[in-house]
């Protein structure tokens, strides 16, 4: 029997009284707060700043409750599909929070950073080969911001040949964020459409090319966690028409160590390093998205790039043909040690087993639940890699209850729901990435919740559509809820 812990905590800015604070040491270098406040110019400052003033037992409190009334992959499985949420080794996070990362400053000088230097060169190195890419940026905040770094090399490596090519083709299939860091680096996106089969239709991709074509998003395995086995047909069709070749990396789980995009005819990718290579990421954050180019690339790539020379480290802003700075400083650092520490435990043989168990776990998971009423896996009989779409649309049809409803239902036996509604091409879309880190039993509560979903669907769905029930809120208006001021209103509608 599942119960969430409900507690009607209130935001912490309704906590506290004025004057109220917590007891610190007497530490001489503490900045006075007066010195914080002095930092943002009165001017800037529209209205006086609502900083909450509480104890520290009424902090110690609040999120605590917060923290019970919430859920993580350290409570139960996450199997957000395209999400790659493993569990985080503490190996990982011990490293990533120690002293020696923790108290380096970026702008530190380059003598005494020379550690935190020689850790970014090897995981650069190692990031090309696992990827088969020449050189790698750390920069990116993000898969996103390494698809609109990746945008701009395409584009300056067309304009500095003289070609004013303004056209990326992109599947339908593909993240929102693709077409997205297209059209900011000043692209017009061209769609072209998943076949049955759940391939990219290649005679439409040969319709699309020509000499606008600046180049092709590709994630592979794709959205529907199908390795796009004509990846070389597709890249020939491309480079022939002047294009170059963008892998969005987030679905690498599905085939590192096994494939690399670099041999597969990508000329740019990126890498997710919270997704595949774990760091404990939800909620938008925090990230980190290297983006890896073939050798002739390589100039366009953002400074600073970290180099050795005669064995020490150092940065090298001599780039005259890179397209600038991406981001402030090196990019996320203790992500880039989470990623590194998980490169260095798992090994070349630990990623190959670990793509293989993650691909294992789909398809026992999509074999047991395509034999439920009601739930079928769209776009052919393919071998799944790291994630299933399962389609609810037959049930939705007979009984009215949608993918929303059954994910809210799941949430009632204490199991997190999956990613819904993407990718768009699949009606009533539930998307399941169990990743490396589950265990069998744990897939068999999905199927077995499931079952008795789908069976509830049939005898009682108004019955579903009244869920959840055992969470310490039930369904709350999602538009508000989106929004942190309006969203303590919709919880005191919502909750029972
Ligand atoms: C997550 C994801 C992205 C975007 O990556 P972020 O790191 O969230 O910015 C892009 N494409 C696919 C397929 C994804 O799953």
């Amino acid at each position: 029997m599942y119960r969430q812990a409900l507690f009607e905590e209130p935001l912490i800015f309704e906590l506290g009284k004025a004057g109220r604070v917590g007891i610190l040491l007497n530490d001489e270098n503490q900045v006075p707060i007066e010195q914080y406040e002095g930092a943002i110019s009165k001017s800037m400052r529209r209205e006086k700043l609502n900083l909450p003033e509480v104890s520290q037992v009424e902090v110690t409190r609040h999120f605590t409750k917060l923290s019970q009334m919430n859920w993580g992959v350290d409570l139960g499985p996450y199997p957000l599909g395209s999400c790659t949420m493993k569990y985080n080794p503490r190996l990982n996070e011990d490293l990533a929070t120690r002293e020696q990362v923790e108290q380096m400053h970026p702008r530190q000088s380059v003598e005494s950073s020379q550690g935190s230097l020689e850790l970014m060169f090897r995981l650069e190195r190692a990031l090309s080969s696992i990827t088969g890419m020449d050189e790698f940026t750390l920069q990116p905040a993000a898969g996103a911001q390494g698809e609109l770094t990746g945008c701009l090399i395409i584009r300056k490596y067309h304009r500095k040949r003289g070609d004013h090519r303004d056209e990326i083709i992109i599947p339908d299939s593909a993240h929102g964020t693709n077409p997205a860091s297209a059209a900011m680096a000043g692209f017009k996106v061209v769609v072209v459409r998943t076949s049955e089969d759940g391939y990219i239709d290649l005679d439409m991709l040969k319709c699309a090319v020509s000499n606008k074509t600046a180049g092709l998003m590709m994630t592979n395995p794709n959205t529907l966690g199908i390795f796009e086995n004509k990846a070389c047909e597709i890249a020939e069709v491309v480079h022939r028409a002047g294009g170059l070749m963008y892998y969005d990396g987030a679905n690498l789980q599905g085939i590192v160590g096994r494939a690399r995009p670099g041999d597969l005819g990508f000329d740019i990718a990126h890498i997710n390093l919270h997704k595949t290579f774990s760091t404990p990421h939800g909620g938008g954050g925090p990230g980190a998205g290297p983006v890896g180019v073939k050798e002739g690339l390589s100039g366009f790539l953002p400074v600073p790039m970290v180099e050795q020379k005669e064995g020490k480290y150092e940065f090298n802003w001599d780039r005259p043909d890179s397209i600038g700075k991406i981001r402030e400083d090196y990019g996320s650092f203790p992500i880039l040690v989470r990623a590194y520490a998980y490169l260095l435990s798992m090994g070349v043989e630990g990623l190959k087993l670990s793509s293989g168990i993650a691909v294992l776990n789909t398809n026992y998971f999509a074999r047991k639940v395509s034999g439920i009423r009601g739930f079928s896996v769209p776009f052919g009989n393919a071998i799944r890699k790291h994630e299933v779409v399962i389609s609810a649309a037959d049930i939705m049809r007979e009984t009215g209850v949608s993918a929303y409803d059954i994910s809210k239902a799941l949430l009632d036996k204490g199991l997190h729901a999956p990613t819904i509604y993407f990718p768009l091409i699949v009606k009533e879309a539930l998307m399941f990435e169990f990743t490396d880190a589950e265990l069998k039993e744990n897939i068999d509560l999905y199927v077995e919740a499931l079952e008795d979903i789908s069976q509830r669907a049939y005898t009682d769905p108004s019955g579903v559509k009244a869920q959840p029930k055992n969470t310490s809120v039930g369904r709350l208006d999602e538009v508000r809820a989106s929004h942190p001021r309006t969203m303590r209103l919709s919880y005191r509608m919502h909750s029972h």
